[in-house]
Order: structure tokens, then C-alpha cells, then sequence
């Protein structure tokens, strides 16, 4: 199997070139999006970057308090000299060395991606057609990175552990201005050099599409793809030596490691790790196998990733906590029941979809709708909607599992500050969004075979409840 269609993946199919013709609700993206789509995406543009610069800011200067900057607005009143001292004054400092670190980290993540040995993994078929492969060697590039990382602070000595935590200020402006370059390039590549003309999108606004992205699969060629390599190096590849790094920083400042940052390390490892083991399962999911790439997964996987998912290690380095033995367990519990959930119903998927359903589930023969779809190319295609298993029970059970495993990652930081708890509220929103948004792409793929599988699996996440 390789890349469908490829000979003809510089020709824009006339039925494309007349976007006019791409009506309503396609897979994955709309076209002639609504005037309010357009201004909660510009609201998304603005804020988001606001927000993790205000959580940088929170930490850096205030412990990560919220509260601690709004009240010294409160005392001393709105004006441009509070502003100053809230805000102007406690910035994140551009440096050329923050600048050449991230360079760095980035190039080696990108020479790891290119060169190490790799087993080849498929996607989902495309809109367009086209079934692409993809290098599969993140895990062995996350064993070198942290081997090497550790080699380095503590064997030659060449960085403190601390660097990361040491340097974020700095990191954070590098990571700005990559994901802002990223997120214009992958807009103009759209136009310019699209990897796959037929599999893009135009939604007629400049601002959805900076944000939701025009092409689906940008890659420079046949392997090189923009979305894997972003979303797992500089974003889930970091996310460990970020942590690992805030614990060293901890250790610095307190002389020791608390239970509550070993716990969160813990949870983040295993989320990571088990991305990276199940690499070749993650191409078939809605990042991968759906969402364009813009802006939200340019920046989003090196500036919000990165600042965001990690902020409980931030929090637990300016508020370190010391966890009763049996509020430990209990943590540790509920993070291992979501990701066993997790796991146990995306692998559930996964096995039905490799075998054609012709599998057994919970001992039983698996239950599915077998359903029919086209794609642009005009060819029909089969598939199938599990109805039985955990795919039974509601048609978004895996969200749970993700869900726990977010909750207790906050609760390591207990219960002082709302900031660390950002994320299981983050998490929900996004998770409860992509649950309409997938509805809505998998009614457009599927039509009345999506009727039949919803009608057979009643409830969206929770039975009875939602
Ligand atoms: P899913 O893996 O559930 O994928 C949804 C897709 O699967 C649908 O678009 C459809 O695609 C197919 N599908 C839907 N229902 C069925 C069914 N009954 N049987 C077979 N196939 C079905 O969703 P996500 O990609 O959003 O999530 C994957 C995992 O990643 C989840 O566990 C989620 O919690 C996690 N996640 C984590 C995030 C984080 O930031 N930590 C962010 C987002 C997700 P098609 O038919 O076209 O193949």
C-alpha cells in the first residue's frame, strides 16, 4: 500500500477547482462556515496565545496564582502603571540562546524523525482517496532524546537537568516565533506547494483557514508529515523532559523530589509512553486521519502543548506538595483505571478495524454496522462502526478514560490554586467539542449508516447521562 492517487497528487481534480462544489458539510471541514465560526475563530487566535502567556506569567512571578495579579489590579485600580508592573514588566525575554536551544532540540527531533529506523504505518483513507504511510520511530526517538538529556546534564555535564525550567522564559518566545512561522507556512504551502491538492480544504475565510488549516497532510516528501512530527517530537516527545526537567528544578530549589511530582511524572510517562508505543494506532485517529493542519496544530503542538499540558510540573515546582501515602494511592488508582479504560477501548477499535470485525470482543463475535462511503475520487468504500464492547456502551467511551487519567494528573497538585486544574477543564471542552465535530464529519462521511449506528448506540459519552 503507499500513497493513492500520487501521480495525479498535483492535479487539482476539476470538481475541486470550483470550490463552489464542495457543499455543506464535507469530511472534516465545512465550507461557507457561519460569520460566528469566523469570529470564535479569531477570539481562539487571539486568546489562546493571551492565555499561555498569562499562565506564564502567573507562574514565573506569582506561584502560579491567578488570583495574586488580579488583586493587585483590584487594589491599585486599572491603570497603565499597574499594567506595567503586572504585566510589561514580568514578560517572557526574547534571547538568542533560549533562540539556539530551541533550534537545536528542534533539528534533532527532525534528524531523529528523518533518519532513524523505521517501520512503515498506514492512515486512514483520506476525503481525496489516498491511504498515506507514515515513519513509525517515535518511541526509539524518545528513548535517545531522554537518554541523551541525562547523559548530558549528569555525565558530561554540558546543560544542567534544570535547563529546561532554567530557561522557559526564553523557550517559550523560540517556540512562539516557530509555531507563527510554522502556522504561515503551512498556509501558504496550501496554496504554493500543496502536498495533496485534492485533500484540501478552502472554508472562504483567511481566518478559519489559518486556524483549522487548508491542507490535511502537508509533508516535504514522501514521508516528512508536518502533523505526526509536530504533534510527537516538539510536542509529546517534550512533554516528559519538560517534567523531568521541572523535577530536577524542584530538587535544586528544596533538596529533594516531592511524591506529588514523582506521581505526575509518573501518569505523564505512562500517557507518552503509550503514545509512542502505539504510535501506528494514533495515525488512524481524528488528528491524524481528520484535522487539517493550521494553526491549531502548528502552535498548538509547539506552544500550547508543550506550556499547557505540562503546567501541573510548573505548579508543583513553586508549590511543592508532600501527598498522604493514601491520597497517593488513591490518585495513582483513578490515573490507572483511565488509562486502562483508555486503552482497553481504543485497542478495542483497532483490533475490529484490522480485522474487518471479524474478531471476538468480551468473547462474543463483535456487533458492528457495516457502512458504505465515497470518496472525491468518486469510489465507493466499506467500513465498520463497532456497536459492541465498550463501543457499545456509548460512542465516545475512550474520552472517559482520557478524562480520568486528565483529573488525576490535577489532583496531584492538590487542592491550593485553580491553575492546575486548567487542564481536566481544558480537556473536557475539547473532548465534548470533538465529539460534535465528529459527529457531524462521520454524518457527512456515512450518511444513514451513522443514523443506523446512533440509533443502535444511544449515548454520546456517559449511559444515561449525556
Ligand atoms: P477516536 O479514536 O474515537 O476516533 C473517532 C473516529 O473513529 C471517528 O471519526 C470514526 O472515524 C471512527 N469511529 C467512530 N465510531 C466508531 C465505531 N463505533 N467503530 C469504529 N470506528 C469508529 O477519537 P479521537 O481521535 O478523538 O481520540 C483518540 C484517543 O485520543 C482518545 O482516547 C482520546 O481521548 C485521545 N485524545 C487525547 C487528546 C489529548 O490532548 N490528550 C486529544 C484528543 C484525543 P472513521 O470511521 O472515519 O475512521
Amino acid at each position: 500500500m503507499t500513497s493513492r492517487n500520487s501521480k495525479n497528487s498535483k492535479k487539482i481534480p476539476k470538481n475541486l477547482k470550483d470550490d463552489s462544489k464542495q457543499m455543506g458539510k464535507t469530511w472534516g471541514r465545512d465550507k461557507d462556515i457561519h460569520p460566528v465560526t469566523v469570529l470564535l475563530s479569531l477570539l481562539i487566535l487571539l486568546c489562546c496565545p493571551l492565555l499561555v502567556l498569562a499562565f506564564w506569567i502567573s507562574c514565573t512571578h506569582y506561584s502560579c496564582s491567578l488570583y495574586e495579579p488580579l488583586h493587585i489590579f483590584q487594589i491599585n485600580g486599572i491603570s497603565k502603571e499597574t499594567f506595567n508592573s503586572v504585566v510589561i514588566k514580568n514578560l517572557p525575554q526574547f534571547t538568542w540562546e533560549g533562540l539556539k536551544i530551541y533550534g537545536i532540540w528542534l533539528s534533532f527531533q527532525a534528524v531523529l524523525y528523518a533518519i532513524l529506523p523505521a517501520k512503515i504505518g498506514y492512515g486512514q483513507r483520506t476525503p481525496a482517496g489516498h491511504i498515506l504511510p507514515y515513519k513509525v520511530n517515535g518511541l526509539l526517538a524518545w528513548f535517545i532524546t531522554h537518554v541523551l538529556f541525562l547523559t548530558g546534564a549528569f555525565y558530561f555535564k554540558w546543560w544542567n537537568a534544570s535547563i529546561i525550567h532554567d530557561q522557559w522564559g526564553t523557550l517559550f518566545i523560540a517556540a512562539n516565533i516557530y509555531g507563527y512561522f510554522l502556522s504561515f507556512f503551512s498556509y501558504i504551502k496550501a496554496y504554493v506547494m500543496p502536498s495533496h491538492p485534492e485533500d484540501r480544504k478552502f472554508s472562504g475565510s483567511f481566518i478559519y483557514d489559518l486556524l483549522m488549516g487548508i491542507e490535511m497532510n502537508p509533508r516535504f516528501g514522501k514521508y516528512w508529515d508536518f502533523k505526526l512530527f509536530h504533534n510527537g517530537r516538539p510536542g509529546i516527545v517534550a512533554w516528559t523532559l519538560i517534567d523531568l526537567s521541572f523535577a530536577f528544578a524542584q530538587y535544586n530549589q528544596i533538596g529533594y523530589v516531592t511524591n506529588s511530582m514523582v506521581l505526575l511524572n509518573i501518569l505523564h510517562a505512562i500517557y507518552v509512553l503509550d503514545f509512542f508505543y502505539f504510535e501506528d494506532w494514533y495515525l488512524r485517529t481524528i488528528d491524524i486521519a481528520h484535522d487539517h493542519f493550521g494553526f491549531y496544530l502548528a502552535w498548538g503542538d509547539t506552544v500550547w502543548l508543550p506550556w499547557m499540558y505540562t503546567v501541573q510540573s510548573h505548579y508543583l515546582v513553586r508549590n511543592p506538595i508532600d501527598l498522604s501515602t493514601n491520597y497517593f494511592l488513591a490518585v495513582l488508582t483513578i490515573g490507572l483505571s483511565g488509562y486502562y479504560i483508555f486503552r482497553a477501548v481504543n485497542n478495542q477499535k483497532d483490533l475490529m478495524r484490522r480485522t474487518d470485525g471479524k474478531s471476538k470482543i468480551w468473547g462474543k463475535p463483535a456487533q458492528f454496522v457495516r457502512t458504505r462511503f465515497t470518496t472525491s475520487d468518486g469510489k465507493e468504500h466499506s467500513s465498520i462502526l463497532l456497536t459492541s464492547g465498550y463501543w457499545g456502551i456509548s460512542r465516545h467511551f475512550n474520552y472517559v478514560g482520557d478524562l480520568l487519567i486528565s483529573l488525576a494528573e490535577c489532583l496531584t497538585c492538590g487542592f491550593g490554586h485553580l491553575l492546575p486544574y486548567f487542564y481536566i477543564i481544558y480537556m473536557f471542552i475539547l473532548l465534548l467539542h470533538r465529539i460534535y465535530r465528529d459527529d457531524a464529519r462521520c454524518r457527512g462521511k456515512y450518511g444513514k449508516y451513522w443514523d443506523e449506528y446512533c440509533n443502535i448506540v444511544k449515548w454520546k459519552l456517559i449511559p444515561y447521562v449525556f
